[in-house]
């Protein structure tokens, strides 16, 4: 008889239906119309109600399957007392149908953190931006991002009405990313992706000093890795602090599954265990390929800038 499938891949076969119910969410508040957005921090720390129904969604349905699992959300929302209509108990058949690679093969519940992003772009998202945003689950093991879900609820939302709306890109280190077409950025083109909403002198100087051809401006940390890996952008580059352990984490994974590579600025690599600081003080270098070029070009004035 067949052995039961591994762990991570029941997790991330689990992750991928989750993200799919979290983008039927997202897309519903929006065209109900009432975004209920709340300020966090500030005005550009925004909170809407598909933040906070799709955080209760992800964790709770994951929580319920996974009960030892560490589960860690953006928003600070109970998951007692969950309306059913929020949870989704699917998996994804094909992944569960894929191979477990070795090395992850006997993980066990306790050892794993999932890092959750109910809605990463919430900004852009209340500006009708809606393709910047994504839903992002990160498994992390070792401290180390391992595998990654990223959902992109409104891909396709200007193509007509033809297109499919929507897409779910996953992956898994020593298996690949799957879900979209791994495409090369312009040979010898500096294309730097970075920050739309949250810029500053630094984010500017540090960009500056790499003298790129093209700066593409625009929303979330999902959306960013994504414009890596489809060929737009060579570089993420986000000289600030901000970004977060759950904005980090599935990207990564998805990002080092296709061989590229990301850093905080400072080209120290990100932890992911139960314990770490959530916030990436210091900030975001990221690339598909040719790491070091951007590396090596950051100003050591940025770099002491950024304390981790
Ligand atoms: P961005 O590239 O501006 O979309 O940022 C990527 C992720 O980091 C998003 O989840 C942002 O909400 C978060 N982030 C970045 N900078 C800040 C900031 N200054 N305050 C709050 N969140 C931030
Ligand atoms: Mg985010
Ligand atoms: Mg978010």
């Amino acid at each position: 008889s067949m052995a039961s499938p591994a762990l991570l891949m029941r997790v991330v076969a689990s992750a991928y239906s989750v993200a799919e119910k979290a983008a039927t969410i997202v897309r519903n508040v929006m065209s109900a119309g009432d975004l209920g957005i709340v300020e966090k921090a500030g005005p550009n720390d925004l909170q809407t109600k598909a933040d906070r129904l799709v955080q209760i969604s992800i964790c709770a349905s994951l929580a319920r399957k996974f009960p030892k699992v560490t589960i860690i959300g953006e928003e600070e929302l109970p998951t007692e007392d969950v309306n059913e209509d929020l949870i989704e108990d699917g998996h994804c058949e094909e992944i569960l149908k894929k191979p477990c690679p070795a090395q992850y093969a006997g993980i066990k519940e306790e050892e794993l953190v999932i890092w959750v992003d109910p809605l990463d772009g919430t900004k852009e998202y209340t500006e009708g931006l809606l393709d910047h945003v994504t839903v992002l689950i990160g498994v992390a093991y070792g401290g180390k991002a391992i595998a990654g879900v990223i959902n992109q609820p409104y891909y396709n939302y200007e193509a007509g009405a033809n297109a499919v709306l929507g897409r779910t890109i996953w992956g898994v280190l020593g298996m690949g990313a799957f879900g979209f077409q791994l495409t090369e950025a312009p040979a010898g083109k500096h294309i730097v992706v970075t920050t739309r909403s949250h810029s500053s002198a630094l984010v500017n100087e540090c960009i500056a000093a790499l003298n790129p051809d093209h700066v593409i401006r625009v929303g979330g940390a999902g959306n960013k890795i994504i414009q890596l890996i489809e060929g737009k952008a060579s570089a993420y580059v986000f000289a600030s602090p901000g970004c977060k352990k759950w904005d980090t984490c599935a990207p990564e994974a998805i990002l080092h599954a296709v061989g590229g590579k990301i850093t905080d600025i400072r080209g120290n690599s990100f932890q992911y265990n139960k314990e770490v600081k959530h916030m990436n003080s210091a900030g975001v270098l990221a690339t598909l390929r040719n790491y070091d070029y951007y590396a090596s070009r950051i100003p050591n004035t940025v770099k002491e800038s950024l304390v981790p």
